[in-house]
């Protein structure tokens, strides 16, 4: 598959433009989108590009670089001045969502595991959701909103559960065949390696 291709394709997963988004702000997906082609550009050039204040798009960029996946160059162009040329690693950009993906995935084994052969009562307005012997301490009622609380049909939240957990594996799937057709430029660029 043609590289840039495959750095296109990583943009649309879902859960990858959501990570990116939460972790550097609504111009990650749209400046990340700007290196598919493994180019390099200055802050100025992508303000430009994208029509956006040159602050928002340094954020961006320290944000990202932050978890790795911004990384720079320095080019000095005279005594005074130095450019920064920035690249972004798409590789990083899966090993960390595949590793959270992962964590998910172990997450909602484990809320299976602890509420399966319990029962459980919720608010209504979905304020809370506690084990039996609280709710009885509660007189049945939600400490937040004064609403009756209601028996959690368990059967059906680890269906429900078990449902997200086949969603995530199958995602992962998809994320690590990408993982495998994508590759960095690696030389001479300061990263952060966290
Ligand atoms: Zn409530």
């Amino acid at each position: 598959m043609v590289k840039n291709k495959i750095n296109k394709i990583i943009l649309e997963d879902k859960t990858v433009c959501d990570f990116l988004t939460q972790i550097a702000g609504p111009l990650a997906p749209n400046i990340i989108d700007f290196f598919k082609n493994d180019s390099e550009y200055t802050p100025e050039i992508l303000s430009k590009k994208l029509n956006e204040k040159i602050t928002n798009v340094r954020f961006t960029l320290n944000s990202l670089h932050y978890r790795g996946i911004a990384c720079y160059k320095r080019k000095k162009i005279d005594n005074k001045f130095c450019e920064f040329n920035w690249t972004i690693k798409h590789k990083k950009i899966l090993e960390i969502v595949i590793e959270q993906q992962i964590e998910k995935y172990q997450e909602l084994d484990k809320v299976i595991g602890e509420k399966k052969d319990r029962d459980y009562f919720a608010c209504p307005k979905k304020c809370i959701e506690i084990p039996f012997e609280i709710s009885a301490a509660y007189n049945f009622k939600c400490p937040n909103c004064n609403s009756n609380l209601e028996l959690i049909d368990i059967k059906k939240m680890v269906a429900n559960i078990k449902r997200k957990k086949t969603k995530i594996k199958k995602n992962v799937e998809k994320l690590n065949k990408m993982l495998q057709l994508v590759g960095d430029k690696d030389s001479d660029y300061v990263c952060e390696s966290i």
